[in-house]
């Protein structure tokens, strides 16, 4: 083995965070971003395929053979994205293979050495990445602190553009970002909003097009990302802004260049996922039913399906997940570095399937662990 990857193995180790697959089986789940259990469900199973089957005949089999700017585009990919621009209220949007590919391919291509983005602390990595990529200039502000965030604004200018980077529904506690106080704040300044919103579509707003439409923001942000492996149940993501700044993503974004395009049967998937989010309102309903009875629970902070609660340190998180998973629970810790040190979090996600029973038990297993703990 390379002696430097030993090295930095080996230091993972020491602080308790060494990654390793896991497959979670029969257990209750409380961890999947399968928020509205789309994934999971026949029916909507059964409809992608029947979708797909009266597609198939048009399209290449199971491959799209080619990236999107060579043979892999496809009448059925230039009609899903005008599916989405119309329910998300874009002008225009542009699919990605992956939120992760979106992001690092959105932020890499608007800014340059010139430019500044002011970032939420908490953003995730491939946001961070794109930033990277872009060569310009970052600032990172404290998580959804907006005097900070002023502060950084007032006193860093530039000859380029200007960006403030955010997630509307932070994944990993569940904050709501202060999306209108945001845009005031861009506007004032002269700085562009971008906002992921992976952990959003499907749950929030109108119908489920996420916490820019609830804020009636599409026309305040310079552009936003919606996911489909979260809610949306499926695969994938989109940037959702502009024409022109779909054309220039369609010119300059590598990760969207350079990669094989979505093949036929995930297009048909996220269509069918979009076309029944409108009907998804008593799926939305029981989520908030659930949201508010972890906030009865007493220790619970956040306003969304992501719940996170605090159990400080990687060993002590981690033995707290352990112990949930063999009560049958399937819940995960969030450990440094992934989290700051000292803000380790048990996360539970909340979801349309899970029953209210099942909460209940799952939070009376976390009151008795965290009483130990005490102790
Ligand atoms: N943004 C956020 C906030 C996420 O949580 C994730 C996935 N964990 C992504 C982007 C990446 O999305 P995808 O899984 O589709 O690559």
């Amino acid at each position: 083995m390379i002696a430097r990857l030993e090295e930095k193995l080996q230091r993972r180790q020491q602080i308790g965070n060494l990654r390793s697959l896991q497959v979670a089986e029969n257990a209750i789940d409380f961890a999947s971003n399968d928020y509205l259990g789309l994934a999971r469900s026949p029916q909507f199973s059964e409809r992608v395929q029947q979708r797909w089957a009266s597609q198939e005949a048009v399209l290449n089999g199971w491959g799209s053979t080619g990236s999107r700017c060579l043979t892999g585009n496809s009448r059925l990919a230039e009609e899903v994205e005008q599916q989405i621009a119309a329910f998300h209220g874009a002008e225009a949007a542009l699919l990605f293979n992956c939120g992760y590919m979106a992001n690092v391919g959105l932020l890499s291509t608007v800014a340059g050495e010139e430019d500044i983005f002011f970032f939420d602390a908490r953003v995730h990595a491939s946001m961070a990445d794109g930033i990277r990529l872009s060569r310009a200039k970052a600032y990172p502000f404290r998580h959804s602190d907006l005097d900070h965030l002023e502060w950084r604004l007032k006193r860093t200018s530039c000859r380029g553009t200007r960006f403030i980077v955010v997630e509307s529904i932070y994944s990993t506690d569940g904050a709501i970002a202060p999306l209108p106080q945001i845009c005031d704040l861009g506007l004032r300044y002269g700085a562009h909003v971008i906002v992921d919103e992976a952990h959003a579509v499907g749950v929030c707003g109108p119908s489920g097009r996420g916490l820019v439409a609830e804020y009636e923001l599409e026309k305040s942000v310079f552009a936003w990302v919606a996911t489909f492996g979260k809610a949306l149940g499926v695969h994938g993501a989109a940037v959702l802004g502009s024409d022109r700044l779909k054309q220039a993503l369609v010119n300059f974004a590598t990760p969207y260049i350079y990669t094989t395009a979505m093949p036929g049967h995930l297009l048909a998937a996220i269509s069918c996922s979009y076309d029944l989010l409108a009907m998804l309102e008593p799926e939305r309903n029981h989520v908030r039913r659930l949201i508010e009875l972890c906030q009865k629970a007493g220790f619970q902070t956040s306003h969304t399906h992501i719940q996170a609660v605090p159990i400080q340190g990687n060993d002590a998180v981690k033995c707290a997940a352990k112990n949930l998973v063999q009560a049958g629970f399937d819940v995960r810790p969030l450990m440094s570095p992934t989290v700051q040190k000292g803000h380790e979090v048990l996360r539970i996600c909340l979801h349309a399937f899970n029953t209210e029973e099942e909460l209940t038990r799952l939070l009376n297993a976390i009151a008795l662990g965290r009483e130990r703990i005490d102790v």
